[in-house]
């Protein structure tokens, strides 16, 4: 925990109407910002003064937010683990209950075009909703599925070592999940209700690429004016940053099949046509497509063809991985892909080609913009560097899904700084994070609720 000399408010009523104490306190120490050198990659914002009382409450909440963190991480959740998501599903819907909003769990399934899961049920989402007498329609988003098959916590469980809190999958998204909680909670106890609508929508299919609930997702951007996505603000290695997000990639699934005419390899190879032969012509020849220095690449990762080691094979398939930073260029790869199977090495076969958007880009607007230099502003007052990161380097998250057809405007990462998500290294979040990111949460959803951010 932090050291920080706070200002003493017990109520909030005098909290909430605190402008004019807000320069009484000292500094929060910065202990979020070790990494103070990392460079703000916009024009600085003005800094807007600390709302002290809140930021006493989120240094207190820090112990609650950790327990919750812990009975999450607790409960086992990959993305096909429908038992273990159930079980976590019904927590977070208790919860958001008790801090009075409605609730509803709503069933998902893949679409069945789609090239892996085609139709196969997806852990249902949790959405809450509760009403204000506000301006603006506000949404948090994260999602409570993960990479990791069911067995694997016991290696990873839960564990405060320092200034890092452990646990599989407590990076991406676990914290998300768990900050939405606090942050709702918080605003309940508060009697916060300067929004038009408060929602949460907490997904259980997003490491799959939400094939279930992106469509949801992408409908309540279009009627909720800020959505805040919960996906980690930061990496926690040394040198890294508080950061918020206004891109992700885009990722699309291509699936190419061939089919040719089997026939013995030893004694009549001439009446075969090998699919093999001609999937690997297909391969090497779009390996080429795409433009890295634009984001846009095509990796093929999966193939599979023959049976037998003396029949030509009559069958080959594979299935590749495209990166994009915007959907103009997936087509673009579509397209291409589409005129080159056009072109074939062995004549008689047959090529089928699928080409799945499994994530749009995420690409922000002005109102986006907007709402990431209050986020700056905001933290500024703590005295924490924010980052704004206007370039997407790879990965692709819901806020995409929010940002498709938005009403107004969304911003990614507003998760914990952490590190070990997706990777074979022990997964971790920075305890000195949590009260600055609570903070910055809590205020965001008040000062886009009240309509003070204007865009
Ligand atoms: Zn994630």
């Amino acid at each position: 925990m932090p050291t920080t000399r706070t200002c003493r408010l017990t109520t909030l009523a005098s909290a909430l109407s605190l402008t004019l104490l807000l320069g009484a306190c000292a500094p929060m120490s910065p202990t979020a910002s070790t990494s103070a050198a990392t460079p703000a990659a916009s024009p600085a914002a003005a800094t807007l003064p600390v709302d002290a009382a809140l930021r006493t409450q989120t240094q207190a909440e820090v112990q609650p937010y950790l327990k919750t963190l812990e009975s999450l991480v607790n409960i086992e959740s990959g993305s096909r683990d429908l038992e273990g998501l159930k079980r976590l599903g019904d927590v977070v819907a208790e919860r958001l209950g008790k801090a009075g909003m409605q609730v509803e769990i709503k069933p998902a399934r893949a679409p069945d075009f789609h090239p892996q899961l085609k139709g196969a049920p997806l852990g249902s989402m949790v959405y809450a909703t509760k009403a204000g007498t506000g301006a603006k329609k506000v949404l948090l988003i994260a999602h409570m599925d993960t990479v990791y098959q069911r067995g694997m916590a016991a290696k990873q469980p839960f564990r405060i070592d320092g200034d890092r809190a452990y646990g599989l999958g407590i990076a991406d998204d676990k914290q998300g999940v768990a900050l939405i909680l606090h942050v709702v909670d918080l605003l309940a106890r508060n009697g916060f209700k300067d929004y038009a609508q408060l929602g949460v929508l907490i997904n259980g299919d997003e490491e799959v690429g939400s094939p279930g609930s992106g469509p949801f997702i992408t409908q309540l951007g279009s009627e909720y004016d800020a959505v805040l996505s919960f996906e980690g603000g930061g990496s926690a290695a040394a040198g890294g940053g508080d950061m918020v997000r206004l891109a992700t990639s885009s990722i699309a699934i291509v699936e190419m099949k061939v089919t040719g005419k089997a026939s013995h390899a030893g004694s009549a190879p001439q009446l075969g046509r090998n699919a093999l032969y001609e999937l690997s012509h297909q391969m090497l020849k779009s390996r080429q497509f795409g433009d890295p220095a634009k984001g846009l690449q095509i990796n093929w990762t999966v193939a599979n063809a023959g049976g037998s080691r003396n029949v030509i094979p009559a069958e080959a398939t594979a299935i590749a991985d495209v990166r994009s930073l915007t959907n103009e260029d997936l087509d673009l790869m579509e397209a291409a892909l589409k005129k080159s199977i056009e072109e074939k090495l062995i004549p008689d076969t047959r090529i089928e080609l699928g080409f799945y958007r499994s994530r749009p880009a995420f690409v922000s607007n002005a109102a986006s913009r907007a709402l990431a230099q209050h986020a700056v502003a905001l933290y500024g007052g703590l005295g924490v560097p924010l980052d704004i990161r206007e370039r997407a380097t790879g990965g692709g998250t819901d806020a995409a899904f929010a940002g498709l057809r938005p009403r107004g405007g969304v911003l990614e990462s507003f998760g914990l700084r952490g590190f070990g998500a997706h990777s074979n290294d022990d997964e971790y979040v920075l305890v000195s994070n949590m009260a600055p990111r609570l903070y910055l949460a809590t205020r965001m959803v008040m000062d886009s609720g009240s309509g003070k951010v204007r865009w």
